[in-house]
């Protein structure tokens, strides 16, 4: 007789604290500013059936400063530049409600604090995502460098006569293991190296619970959103371990040949996705069991 399917869902999957706090206020932004124009600059958080939902209920996006005339303005969890952040709150026909992740905000004031004092930055992260954009701004762009690999540090760092400082951080949403990988690598550096490690619990634990699963598990499922960063870095490194992962955003981008002659099917998801969109994946893959 042929085994059951066995699913087994991470505890981290979905919505972390940033995302449920920006969702929340989203959504309930209509009921506190009844008579007004609600948008969010940017989608709020990256999970387009998210964004649907909320421009179902007058939340909607827009991506253009100049469309943001009057009424309310949500700024997203991943945070915006400094500029735009201090011209939206100028506005006085506009209310600001600032939804950014304090994990995000706090990764802002230390590029600002450790710029002032003359450091060198390194962010370990997406140069066009626009978290890390947002960093940028907070310091300065001329002393700012964003690095994917050890393999970018500059080698002026380990050569030059005058020694460097250098601050390094992390994107909120990056990979552990390539965070410790740099600073490994940094710590050859002819100077003073100060580290950050501003990689957000939410996302660490989801990573390291994620891949016990795909260690345990013949065929791995990551649910999110194609344009979340935090979920294609979960489906990179689970990929790493066991071949068969498959990043979606719902339950329609399942295929049924994914799991012929798998038993064990391990299931968790990105920071930004709701727990709707993991129900309704699980119903599915019960179907196929
Ligand atoms: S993933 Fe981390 S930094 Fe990003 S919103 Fe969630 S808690 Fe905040």
């Amino acid at each position: 007789m042929a085994k059951k399917l066995q699913i087994k869902v991470a505890e981290t999957a979905g919505f972390c604290f940033g995302v449920k706090r920006a969702v929340n206020l989203a959504n309930k932004a209509p009921k506190k500013y009844p008579e007004q124009e609600i948008r969010t600059f940017g989608p709020i958080i990256h999970n387009p059936q998210v964004v649907n939902q909320l421009a179902e209920i007058g939340v909607k996006q827009v991506d253009k400063v100049n469309e943001l005339k009057h009424g309310v303005v949500i700024i997203r969890s991943h945070g915006i530049t400094k500029q735009l952040a201090r011209e939206l709150k100028q506005r006085p026909t506009l209310t600001v409600i600032d939804a950014t992740c304090p994990f995000v905000r706090r990764a802002q004031e230390i590029v600002e604090e450790m710029s002032e004092a003359g450091y060198q930055i390194i962010i370990i992260g997406e140069h066009d995502h626009p978290e890390v954009a947002g960093l940028i701004s907070f310091g300065d762009p001329q002393h700012t460098r964003v690095i994917s690999s050890p393999a970018n540090i500059p080698n002026r760092f380990f050569t030059k006569s005058k020694p460097s400082r250098i601050a390094l951080l992390a994107q909120t949403t990056q990979s552990q293991q390539l965070y410790n990988e740099v600073v490994q690598s940094l710590s050859a550096i002819k100077g003073e190296l100060r580290c950050f490690n501003t990689i957000c619990t939410a996302t660490s634990d989801r990573q390291s619970e994620a891949l016990e699963l795909a260690k345990s598990c013949d065929c791995m499922i990551i649910i999110g959103g194609r344009n979340s960063a935090n979920t294609n870095r979960l489906h990179e490194l689970c990929e790493e371990k066991q071949p068969a992962s498959y990043h979606i955003e719902t339950a329609d981008d399942l295929q049924v040949e994914w799991f012929i002659g798998k038993q064990t099917i391990g299931i968790s998801a990105g920071a930004s996705t709701p727990k709707w969109l993991i129900d309704e994946v699980i119903k599915s893959l019960e179907k196929f069991a």
